[in-house]
């Protein structure tokens, strides 16, 4: 039995044609078609302009700075998440403060967000940005979220790393804060192998994180450098990827929720196995099919399960560790914790390509059941 992956790249077609053409054109660098038109397609669909970059982590960077963190400055950002969230919030010097899930999404809660705002109004204090996190495929309740960002004068970064294709009240993601990055990693909703996006509100903004990624060289033939740069730029080769990929995001976010949905119907009869929140206020890709296992209703163990999926050569995983349990972020400030510590012990991600056949789930659901001793019934 070949191995089942959590989340593979799935090609859609077109993408080795896209590649075929910079290879044709010799336009093998991070200038040329593939770019511009890999931008155009994302600015089209998010409406807002953008910047193609060779990382989500290198996005996640950009934005920070076109928000004017530095050193000193405070940003506050989602406890519950994956540590690249937080670290660009490092690389500039500034310190990360978190804040916790609300059960009923699992994203940022709006009111521990609306209470840490105030409290650091009362102490004269203003943090520099709000990190929002997007997670599994699902967006945060960003209404009010944005109402309290807006009533204390600080502007959001939307990590949208994992929600491409999702939508908050019939927007996309990406499309609310006045920045937003987006990962092309290998295991997200769609692939560059490796990748990113930047999008922002002003055209400017997003000229301005497309010089910095180009070593923010000065126009003319001398080297001159007024700022400080990085060699953060897409090449036009897995742009072409992008191309390919961009065309097929419809049929990739139909197919991630199809596999979700079949373990929620697979899962149906068994106690306490449930699928994470499905919340009203958009559409949730469920980039990660991802479980809350009571261990008590269920009677096996989330890390159980795990193993047993292990044993049959099934990579399956916890949800993220929070970031105030992590010993690299154990001295940061952290509104709350106690919901997204839950989850990280409870919660599990299934393998969720969009490429799992039928047959291969099976085998999936097949093992989990056993392991909660309720193999017959099916
Ligand atoms: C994947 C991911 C990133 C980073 O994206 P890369 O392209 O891997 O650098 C950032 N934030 C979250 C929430 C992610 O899942």
């Amino acid at each position: 039995m070949p191995r089942i992956y959590l989340s593979v790249p799935h090609m859609g077609g077109n993408e080795e044609r896209y590649v075929g053409e910079a290879f044709a054109s010799n336009w093998l660098s991070t200038v040329g078609p593939n770019l511009e038109a890999f931008e155009r397609a994302f600015a089209d669909r998010l409406g807002r302009p953008a910047v193609a970059l060779g990382s989500g982590t290198a996005a996640m960077h950009l934005g920070l700075r076109l928000l004017g963190v530095g050193p000193g400055d405070e940003v506050l950002v989602s406890d519950l998440t994956f540590v690249a969230s937080v670290n660009p919030i490092r690389y500039l010097g500034a310190t990360p403060a978190f804040v916790d899930s609300d059960p009923e999404t699992w994203m940022m809660s709006p009111a521990l967000l609306a209470e840490a705002l105030e409290e650091r109004a009362r102490r004269g204090q203003r943090p520099k940005a709000v990190v929002v996190v997007h997670l599994y495929g699902q967006c945060a309740d960003l209404d009010p979220i944005l109402a309290a960002c807006r009533r204390h004068d600080v502007p959001v970064l939307e990590d949208a790393a994992e929600a491409l294709g999702a939508t908050y009240k019939g927007r996309p993601a990406g499309a609310f804060g006045a920045v937003a990055a987006f990962s092309f990693n290998g295991n997200k909703i769609i692939t560059t192998t490796g990748g990113g996006m930047l999008v922002a509100e002003r055209q400017e903004q997003v000229d301005r994180a497309r010089f910095w990624s180009t070593q923010a060289r000065e126009p003319g033939l001398a080297y001159s450098h007024l700022d400080m740069g990085y060699n953060y730029r897409l090449s036009n080769v897995l742009a072409g990827i992008g191309r390919g990929q961009l065309e097929v995001l419809e049929e990739r976010v139909r197919q991630r929720r199809a596999v979700a949905f079949r373990y929620r119907d697979g899962f149906a009869d068994l106690p306490g196995l449930t699928l994470m929140p499905q919340a009203p206020y958009g559409l949730h890709t469920n980039w990660l099919s991802c479980f809350l296992v009571d261990r008590a209703a269920l009677g096996v163990s989330r890390d159980q399960l795990i193993a047993a999926l292990a044993a049959e050569d099934v990579e399956a995983r916890p949800v993220w560790k929070p970031m105030h349990l992590q010993p690299l972020y154990r001295d940061c400030a952290c509104s709350g914790g106690a919901v997204s510590a839950g989850l990280f012990e409870r919660g599990i991600c299934l393998p969720s390509s969009s490429s799992l056949s039928e047959a291969d789930q099976e085998r999936v659901i097949r093992i989990i059941r056993a392991a909660a001793g309720r193999a017959k019934g099916r």
